[in-house]
């Protein structure tokens, strides 16, 4: 032991075998400190119950071995070299091949070394590995004849390239744990006990080289539950923040909201009633809402909105409605424009590229409150926009937006209610941690009128029966859309692929009939008369890119035809088809698969088997887990370290539990009642804290 412990803010160079070069190419992975590096945890781990005998594998089989390496060397193949070696333990021996990056291995294996080797088995001239992943074992670390667990680290390029592999980090880390200091803990003994948690010491000892599968386990739970319980922490001060900003009391219903409520032709379902209650009740208060409405397309969320904004606009404030797309915002503002006139409210659409003098006009009505509400895109946020008293803010499709975006446009008014709504009925552990600084209202019914969309999948051979139908429904007065993915990379190839399609279907199977093209690359007005035409049966069938897949609400179209169905997720494949399905008519989504997969083939029977928003968002999460779910690129939301949305879902509720316990409902209390805590959630938040900490 040395005279002194190392401290843990010391830089890694402090420890042995850490030279300049190893110290940048650590700071370049984010490892600076000795915390870092006693932060960097294993990816996996062997140990005796997952290696297996090399002597038993079988062809196909996907194995961890564990052997010597008795020969290796480079082979002259017929193209090019490759390198060889073989491993033996006391079972038998196997073959390992690389055809890729010989040169490297070539350099870094000996006859001699210890080996533990991942990957798939196959049979040519003998069993063999191709690729594996490996690492070099110490001898006394073979976790074969020591029992010992064994961490793997991720290795990335830049870290082998300066000669830090598995086992020289394995070392270092090794030396660290032995000559760091005691780690102090930020949670209580007390706090320990009730949830059930290790020492943080011993959890970041036990994380690196365990000494049992169970102590594993421990540390693995200790690390995990930190991280979902500083997540939860973080995200319900910054509610408990947002929910006590003071804003303007919304209270009166009013004469045109009574108006408008009279003019709906049909009846609020419960749902929709109870959601209106919450926003209601939120909007009356003098502190801002902060109010996620999740409901699956076709729900009815923009009657809501509407009445929400003609509350608001009965007490005298101005709302602001922002859409991702220009087709979206176009609708909307044909659906409040249906209720708003009649109501004297002033209503305008605000997008891109409008005329100087138009939206001037607008601006103006916006600064001195002759319109009362305002729709449109990102538009909307631009620096000259301006406000005369903007009360309401309503985000349709939330997640396309940046929290930035959403923040920009807040703060055209002081403090206004918040509305956002999303069609992605998110599952509940996901809910929580993602909007979890959000109240949340869910509207988990869908009209009665509505008659569920059959779905059906078929092959390109089948696709010409398809049309027929087609041709019949539309005879019957009845409308369809087809829509093309288009996907960004190949942007071009699958615009041509689409008009072709479009030249092809209108002069051949559809050509008595009145075929139209909507795609991105068409100007404003284009595609307003196109979808203007669409909803007055102008056009009876409608091709399209994605641009059509949020929010479309025309209910006389009954056929949806998705093509290269197996190009789409389940929760775009979702959203489409909420397009058809929308009026009292029996509808059809139809998907035709191109390519099958496997992957495509489980997510095209699932949306065979349900139209339930939850479950195929469920499957969806499964099948892509939470940074994909959202189809967007995480601004920092799941970097966990450890912690895992999917998997750790009762954890999940605990550590939101134990948080709300302990912030209870006020940063600053915690600050005196869990200094330790506190600092930490600081440490880790600083920057996303930002402006809700209090002073000092
Ligand atoms: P989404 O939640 O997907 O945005 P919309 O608000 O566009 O759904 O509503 C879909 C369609 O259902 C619209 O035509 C709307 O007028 C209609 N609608 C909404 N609520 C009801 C209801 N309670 N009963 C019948 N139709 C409704
Ligand atoms: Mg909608």
């Amino acid at each position: 032991m040395p005279e002194k412990a190392l401290n843990i803010s010391s830089p890694t160079h402090v420890l042995k075998g850490i030279g300049p070069a190893k110290f940048s190419a650590l700071k370049e992975i984010g490892i600076e400190t000795l915390f870092d590096l006693l932060n960097y945890f294993p990816r996996k781990y062997l140990d005796r119950t997952s290696i297996s005998p090399i002597g038993s594998v079988i062809n196909h089989a996907r194995v961890n071995l564990v052997g010597k390496v008795e020969a290796a060397g480079m082979v002259r193949g017929r193209r090019r070299s490759f390198f060889k070696a073989v491993i033996s333990d006391k079972s038998g021996m196997i073959t390992l091949t690389w055809f890729n990056g010989a040169n490297y291995i070539s350099k870094s294996l000996k006859i001699g070394d210890r080996l533990a080797v991942s990957g798939k088995v196959e049979f040519y001239n003998g069993l063999q590995i191709i690729h594996p992943e490996y690492d070099k074992l110490n001898e006394d670390e073979d976790p074969l004849n020591s029992g010992i667990i064994s961490p793997l680290y991720t290795i990335p390029a830049s870290l082998k390239a300066n000669k830090i592999d598995n086992l020289s980090l394995k070392k270092t880390i090794k030396t660290l744990i032995s000559e760091i200091g005691n780690i102090p803990d930020y949670f209580s003994s007390s706090f320990r006990k009730k949830y059930n948690l290790i020492l943080i010491d011993e959890a970041l000892r036990q994380i690196h080289f365990p000494n049992s599968s169970n102590s594993l386990n421990n540390a693995l739970y200790r690390l995990k539950f930190g991280e979902h319980f500083f997540f939860q922490l973080m995200m319900l001060s910054r509610k408990s923040f947002l929910n006590r900003l003071p804003s303007k009391a919304l209270k009166k219903t009013g004469v045109q909201t009574k108006l408008i409520y009279n003019a709906i032709d049909f009846e609020l379902t419960k749902a929709q009633k109870r959601v209106l209650k919450e926003i209601k009740e939120d909007i009356s208060k003098s502190y801002a809402m902060n109010r996620l409405m999740q409901g699956d397309v076709g729900s009815g969320k923009t009657i809501i909105a509407i009445l929400a904004s003609a509350i608001s606009v009965s007490n005298k404030v101005q709302v602001a409605i922002m859409a991702p797309t220009e087709i979206l915002a176009n609708q909307h503002y044909r659906s409040f424009k249906k209720y708003t006139d009649s109501a004297q409210i002033s209503c305008a659409l605000l997008v891109g590229g409008m005329p100087a003098k138009e939206r001037n006009k607008i601006l103006s009505g916006l600064k001195n409150h002759k319109i009362d509400i305002v729709i449109g895109t990102h538009a909307l946020i631009q620096k000259d926009i301006e406000f005369n008293s903007l009360g309401l803010v309503v985000v349709d499709e939330q997640h396309r937006f940046g929290v930035n975006q959403r923040n920009l446009l807040i703060q055209k008014g002081i403090n206004p209610h918040l509305l956002s709504m999303t069609a992605t009925p998110i599952p509940r552990t996901l809910a929580i941690t993602y909007h979890g600084d959000m109240d949340l209202s869910v509207i988990d019914e869908i009209p009665k009128n509505r008659i569920p969309v059959v779905t059906k999948m078929v092959d390109e051979k089948r696709l010409n029966k398809v049309y027929s139908f087609i041709i019949d429904e539309v005879k019957a007065g009845k409308q369809c859309m087809i829509v093309h993915p288009l996907i960004e990379e190949s942007e071009k190839s699958d615009l041509l692929a689409a008009i072709d399609m479009y030249d092809t279907l209108s002069t051949t199977v559809f050509k008595e009939l009145n075929v139209g093209l909507l795609h991105g690359r068409q100007d404003k007005l284009q595609k307003e008369k196109i979808m203007h035409d669409f909803s007055k049966n102008k056009i009876n069938i409608l091709l399209s890119t994605t641009v059509i897949e949020v929010g479309i609400d025309v209910p006389n179209a009954t056929v949806m035809l998705i093509e290269n169905a197996e190009r789409f997720g389940l929760t775009q494949l979702h959203q489409l088809r909420g397009r058809v399905g929308r009026g009292s008519k029996k509808s059809y989504c139809i998907l035709v698969q191109r390519k099958i997969t496997e992957q495509s083939k489980k997510r095209l029977e699932i949306m065979e088997s349900t139209n339930d928003g939850f479950k195929i968002s469920d499957e969806d999460l499964k099948m892509r887990g939470p940074g994909e779910f959202f189809g967007i690129k995480q601004s920092g939301f799941f970097n966990f370290k450890i912690a895992d949305l999917l998997l750790d879902g009762a954890m999940v509720k605990d550590a939101r539990t134990a948080a709300e316990k302990i912030l209870n409902n006020n940063l600053d209390a915690l600050r005196h009642s869990h200094q330790n805590i506190y600092n930490e959630l600081l440490r880790l938040y600083k920057d996303r804290l930002g402006q809700l900490l209090p002073k000092g």
